[in-house]
């Protein structure tokens, strides 16, 4: 996706591209086609509302000219407010018109050695071949470089029952009360671990792999509770420092970190998991002040390549060691093929600019594009993990609630069209300002 892309803005700025790609010679175990911008799982690119942040973004690469936006409305088929293709039609169209492109000459093998001093565009995805990942470790470090994906659920604020939960950091440490806790007894406790080291889980994400082999970091929780009942106490759940307002000790406590500027979400801290999603809502609802959790996004664990971008990349994706090599795609931990796609094409264009000597810009994080940007740049350098677009990472509206009765919904609705309408002012701004 973020490679066709890529290539595509290239070549209509003049500039030859070499495009590598293995699949024709080597296909991993997702793949089916020799065509290009193969969707392995779903055929939906997600919603087209723009209510909805990933409908916005596409907006926004409308503005921007995405090539493969317009192939997928060309192959697109009904699907009510989402965006949905037939796989096979739009691969074989972003295939053609690839192939007959003067300017983009296409290599079928693996690409291996990165060149130092040839501008390169790294976006071989979620399932990077074995030899890549050698010389990415080798230029990165292991550290840096992850190869499952492992997520926490995330809940909204408001679904927390803060008569039970309460804010604190451990031992009170900082100036700002950064946590929600949720205490339980040992009772409480150990209901739960019953449930949670029975609790059914889901295959991996790639056919064959219902074993995963987890690193140490990025263990699911049902696993690190199955080598013993006390591991969560002194894990995950350790109750030290966390003691109740009133001052009583919690038997274990888990806590809600703040996953999103706007201060609406909250990841379940150390809680990554491979539970089906029934299950996590079942085993994680019985934890005190989580009796009625809103999960917008469950836990998940498949492989997925990824790399520290916080950490490894500057604000433009380009390595930090080596300013000619830029990344883009799912590899630099945005999620999804509409958000690995934007990246492709926002890469490109820095790549057009650098190879012109302009000053590379970013669009600001009032719209999804900038907002994801923004996101993997700033993330959490020991923490990060990948991002889909969601209005939770996009610069807040200012609102006054109208003073006649109006539903949660409509306020809800309204918020979000005045978000959408601001991204797309900003992109429109970028565009005027970085002469696209
Ligand atoms: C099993 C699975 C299911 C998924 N399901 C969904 C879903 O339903 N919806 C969704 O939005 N996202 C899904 N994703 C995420 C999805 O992969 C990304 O959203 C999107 O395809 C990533 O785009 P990309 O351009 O970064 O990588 P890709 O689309 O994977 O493209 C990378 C390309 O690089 C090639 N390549 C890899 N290594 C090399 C090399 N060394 N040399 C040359 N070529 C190489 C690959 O063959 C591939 O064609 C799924 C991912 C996986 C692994």
């Amino acid at each position: 996706m973020a490679g066709c892309e890529a290539a595509y803005q290239l070549s209509k700025r003049k500039i030859k591209v070499k495009l590598y790609e293995v699949k024709r010679v080597k296909k991993n175990p997702v793949q089916k086609l020799d065509s290009f911008a193969e969707l392995v799982c779903s055929n939906s690119l997600r919603s087209n509302e723009l209510t909805n942040a990933v409908g916005t973004l596409k907006e926004e690469m409308r503005l921007l000219d995405s090539f493969i936006l317009s192939l997928a409305e060309k192959a697109s088929v009904p699907a009510g407010g989402s965006l949905a293709v037939d796989r096979k039609i739009f691969s074989q169209l972003v295939t053609k018109e690839l192939e007959k492109n003067e300017f983009i000459e296409i290599i079928n093998q693996e690409f291996i050695n990165i060149p130092k001093d040839e501008i390169t565009i790294i976006c071989s995805g979620p399932l990077t071949t074995e030899s890549l990942q050698e010389e990415l470790i080798k230029l990165m470090g292991s550290d840096d470089f992850y190869f499952y994906d492992a997520v926490a659920p995330i809940i909204t604020k408001k679904s927390i029952n803060m008569d039970i939960a309460y804010t604190k950091n451990r031992y009170d440490k900082g100036e700002t009360k950064d946590y929600i806790n949720c205490p339980m007894n040992e009772d409480e406790y150990n209901l739960f671990y019953k449930e949670l080291i029975n609790g059914e889980v889901a295959i991996g994400h790639l056919p064959g792999e219902a074993e995963l082999k987890y690193f140490e970091g990025c263990m699911p929780v049902e696993a690190i509770a199955k080598r013993g009942i006390q591991t969560l106490v002194f894990g995950p759940m350790k109750p030290k420092g966390l003691n109740k307002p009133d001052g009583t000790r919690n038997h274990a406590v888990v806590q809600l970190r703040q996953d999103d500027a706007n201060d609406e979400l909250y990841n379940i801290a150390g809680f990554q998991t491979n539970l089906k999603w029934g299950e996590q809502k079942r085993i994680f609802s019985l934890i005190p002040g989580l009796e009625k959790a809103n999960f917008i996004r469950y836990g998940v664990m498949h492989k997925n390549n990824f790399i520290n971008t916080p950490k490894l990349l500057n604000n433009f994706l380009q390595l930090k060691s080596n300013n000619k090599i830029f990344f883009a795609g799912q590899i630099i931990g945005v999620e999804g093929y509409v958000e690995s796609c934007v990246t492709g094409l926002i890469a490109s264009l820095h790549v057009f600019k650098m190879i012109n000597n302009k000053t590379l810009i970013n669009p600001q994080s009032s719209s999804v594009t900038g907002a994801l940007l923004n996101y993997i740049h700033n993330a959490s350098q020991t923490n990060f993990q990948p991002m889909k677009a969601n209005w939770g990472i996009v610069e807040d509206v200012t609102y006054s609630k109208p003073i006649n009765k109006i539903t949660k919904q409509e306020i809800q609705k309204t918020k979000s069209l005045m978000r959408s309408e601001k991204a797309i002012n900003e992109i429109k701004e970028f565009i005027k300002e970085y002469k696209i």
